[in-house]
């Protein structure tokens, strides 16, 4: 038994391997940077990657897992179906997922969507101001009303995604886009939270307020727990019915 929320933060980890610019930012991976904030934040944190056997999404490690993260952009493809069904599966019975940024094209968030998850995009490194629009939602703890990350590529709408249940946070670009940056859903008993800061070249997963949301948004999902209700055939009625 354990007391504290289990994440497993699983990365792609291939940009941080071939790109130079990519490694000087992240040396040890984008799942280490993630793994080591949320582990001094008190959970129990372990990680994945996409070339570890199953990926590192073995059953017995996603029934041990609370939460997933997952971070995913140039190899999408590669992750095997059979582990896309696995966590899903995973997923509707409890487990939690947080897809950030550019997993709005990986195969398990456009799965748990049912829509493209398409969107607009720009790489020049313009300033992102992200505002809080659920004050009081549990991943908006702590967060300012507005924090801007200085450099960020641009998500803009009309990102094609179901109407979230929450939305938690919009963000406005320098360049005058503006982007449901924060989005909650449930799936089945999952909750589910897309987050879009995050591109490889700049350092967004060291700054303080996007580690607070993404702390909070590993309590939320954790929180939710399958409450075991039974399905199925129910042969006997509650009341008598006739004679
Ligand atoms: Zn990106």
């Amino acid at each position: 038994m354990h007391n504290k929320p289990s994440v497993t933060v699983w990365n792609e980890y291939r940009h941080e391997k071939s790109d130079e610019d990519v490694r000087s930012v992240y040396p040890d991976g984008i799942h280490q940077a993630i793994a080591k904030f949320l582990l001094e934040a008190g959970f129990s944190t372990q990680t994945a990657t996409l070339d570890e056997p199953e990926h590192g999404l073995t059953q017995e490690r996603l029934d041990q897992t609370d939460v997933l993260i997952w971070w995913g952009h140039m190899a999408h493809d590669e992750v095997d179906d059979a582990i896309v069904d696995r966590v899903q599966k995973r997923i509707l019975e409890g487990m939690g997922l947080i897809a950030l940024h550019s997993a709005h094209f990986s195969k398990i968030f456009k799965r748990m969507m049912g829509t493209t998850c398409n969107l607009r995009w720009r790489e020049i490194g313009e300033k992102e101001r992200v505002w809080t629009v659920a004050s009081g939602h549990p991943i908006a703890k702590g967060v300012r009303l507005h924090f801007e990350v200085p450099q960020a590529e641009m998500y803009g709408e009309f990102f094609d995604i179901p109407e979230p249940d929450v939305l938690v946070f919009v963000s406005w670009f320098a360049g005058g886009d503006v982007f449901r940056s924060g989005c909650c859903w449930q799936r089945g008993f999952g909750r589910v939270f897309y987050f879009a800061p995050g591109h490889e070249t700049y350092p967004i997963y060291y700054d303080k307020n996007i580690q607070q949301v993404i702390i909070n948004a590993c309590q939320w999902a954790a929180d939710h727990k399958n409450p075991g209700t039974p399905f199925g055939h129910v042969p006997e009625p509650l009341e008598r019915l006739g004679n």
